[in-house]
């Protein structure tokens, strides 16, 4: 287990603008565990981390906290998120006792055209390539996301919120391990992309640990927005610059798209777990109803009566995944281009009958998506992007009681690979989540936003909060997200234990599942035994932030898997 460190926190350390009244009457923990009583943030950035833990400190809501620590995720770790991209926020509004998500998905521009991933032959165009088109570049949703949270549940001038974010770009950020790592894993598109190559390869050198990485066109940007608030990009040089860029690389992007960009406030959706409320991100992505299903499958199956760390235990999982994925992928599209069959997804009839083709001894395969009123015919081929997204999540609360989680992302690591020349941020390449066929749910069509698979979630018990999670990729978010539910609701295992235990990831039954490092042996071979084929190396399977709500105490579990950290907050008596 690693340290705890306990100190108190200081402006001066951070660099950040000075509150130090504020600061100096806080405890604070920073760890990979730890309690809080007026404030709590959970991310894999510690910078991004403490950013939202200051902004806390001085008195900001969840909310503003939040932005915050979206705008340090984007200088901390400027390949997994940032300005370029999007995501969705979930809100629990204490006062109100309502949630809400915030929705600031890409959208495809209006000159998106259905077949702009296929080659002629009507075959996709390899994910390599597809992944740095211009075409795959969806009009970006996180300014206006961030300020809808902000002007909605916020206190704070936008410009106080970014504040923290241009004295990390100008300032520098350390370089950690995990994004030293990415820097390693992704050399050859950052290689293809002066701007890109010139600041994460100096002197042809990927950056390594301990390096410092300063950003003083992404500072310069964000001092834009500070100033201008964020038409200084929809509206403004940085919008052009995008647009411009997007052009260059082939894409068909203009200025009306940003000006048309709409974020949306959607309702949640819900299902139950036991006697728990599981409260998460509705379509346009497919990660809350896909985690719910799962979910419900898992419990007609009563996985309670086998281990915990039971092959029996993992072939549920498993199979629960295969079934769920296999509606997923024929089902659900933008809810504004398509008819979500919401009120079949979790009938407990339906669901009965999907349990149903779980065979106890065997890995039965293939397993078709099922039958659900109200949708159009399910896709005949079902089919998830080719890329490994790994991008980005956090969490926060705060004194009043007030909760977010959050999910932003460029999709693919450093997005298309191309960095806006002058203004030191990264082009998504979020229309890769669409399917490159016409015709299905989550196909191209012009201000459509691709089927994502993010899932910031809440849970409730007897009406009240007691659980905040989410992690990024891509479509092991759905898995790894279920898995630790399961592990809390149905095992109540400790929230460490919990978020620790070896995942696995197993979309489609006849592909080689994904699986972590600590699973066993044994039960992998008896998974085999069983009809289950594994991918020749471990892999992580997400990246799950929590935080647990104890009484009046926060307690922050950032996952091992990416050395994240908590930052809990207390008022010194
Ligand atoms: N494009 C992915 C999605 O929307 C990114 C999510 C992630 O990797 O965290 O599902």
């Amino acid at each position: 287990m690693r340290a705890i460190i306990v100190h108190t926190l200081t402006f001066a350390a951070l660099a950040l603008p000075a509150t130090p009244a504020a600061a100096a009457e806080m405890a604070t923990a920073i760890g990979p565990i730890v309690g809080g009583k007026d404030g709590m943030v959970v991310s894999s950035s510690s910078e991004a981390a403490r950013v939202g833990a200051e902004v806390l400190a001085a008195g900001g809501n969840a909310v503003d906290a939040a932005v915050a620590v979206q705008f340090a995720l984007g200088v901390a770790e400027p390949g997994f998120s940032g300005i370029g991209g999007g995501g969705f926020m979930i809100v629990y509004d204490v006062d109100a006792d309502e949630v809400t998500v915030i929705d600031s998905r890409e959208r495809a521009p209006a000159s998106a055209k259905p077949k702009m991933f296929l080659k002629k032959n009507g075959e996709p165009i390899a994910f390599a390539k597809r992944r740095t088109l211009g075409v795959a570049v969806g009009v970006p949703g996180a300014l206006a996301g961030a300020e809808a949270a902000r002007a909605k549940f916020g206190t704070r001038p936008l410009a106080e919120l970014i504040a923290p974010a241009i004295e990390l770009a100008e300032h520098g950020v350390i370089v950690s391990q995990l994004l030293a790592a990415s820097v390693r894993e992704h050399e050859e598109v950052l290689a293809a992309n002066p701007a890109a190559s010139a600041l994460f390869l100096p002197g042809d050198q990927p950056l390594s640990i301990g390096d410092l990485l300063v950003q003083p066109e992404l500072a310069d940007t964000l001092r834009l927005i500070a100033e201008d608030g964020i038409d200084a990009f929809y509206h403004g040089p940085i919008g052009q610059a995008f647009v411009a860029e997007v052009q260059a690389a082939g894409g068909g992007m203009k200025m009306s798209d940003l000006d048309n960009y709409q974020v949306t406030l959607d309702e949640p959706v819900r299902g139950e777990y036991g006697d728990y409320e599981i409260v998460t991100t509705a379509p346009p992505s497919s990660g809350g109803l896909t985690v719910l299903q799962i979910l419900d499958l898992l419990e007609v199956l009563d996985p309670g009566q086998y281990p915990f760390d039971s092959s029996l235990r993992y072939h549920l999982v498993m199979k629960a995944m295969h079934l769920a994925f296999a509606d997923r992928n024929a089902y659900l599209g933008d809810p504004e281009f398509v008819d979500i069959p919401l009120d079949d997804w979790l009938d407990p009839k339906y669901i009965q009958k999907r349990a149903a083709l779980i065979d106890l001894k065997e890995n039965t395969c293939p397993l078709p998506s099922g039958e659900l009123s109200g949708a159009p015919a399910p896709a005949a081929t079902a089919e998830l992007s080719n890329g490994h997204p790994q991008t980005t999540h956090a969490n926060v609360a705060d004194r009043w009681g007030n909760l977010v989680a959050f999910t932003v992302s460029i999709e693919q690591h450093y997005g298309t690979g191309r960095l806006l020349p002058g203004y030191g941020f990264f082009l998504n390449n979020e229309l890769t989540d669409f399917s490159p066929f016409p015709g299905r749910p989550n196909s191209v069509a012009p201000d459509k936003r691709p089927l994502s698979s993010m899932a910031p979630t809440l849970v409730f018990q007897g009406g009240e909060p007691v659980y905040v999670i989410g992690s990024p990729g891509g479509p092991r978010i759905i898995g790894a997200v279920a898995q630790v539910l399961l592990n809390l609701l149905e095992y109540g295992l400790d929230r460490e234990h919990a978020i620790a235990m070896p995942r696995v990831y197993s979309a489609v039954c006849s592909e080689k599942a994904r699986w972590e490092s600590d699973l066993s042996l044994t039960i992998r071979d008896e998974l085999e035994e069983l009809g289950h084929r594994f991918l020749d190396e471990p892999a992580e399977v997400g990246d799950v932030g929590l935080i647990a709500i104890e009484g009046d105490t926060y307690v922050g579990v950032a996952d091992p898997r990416r050395d994240g950290v908590a930052v809990g907050i207390t008022r010194a008596e």
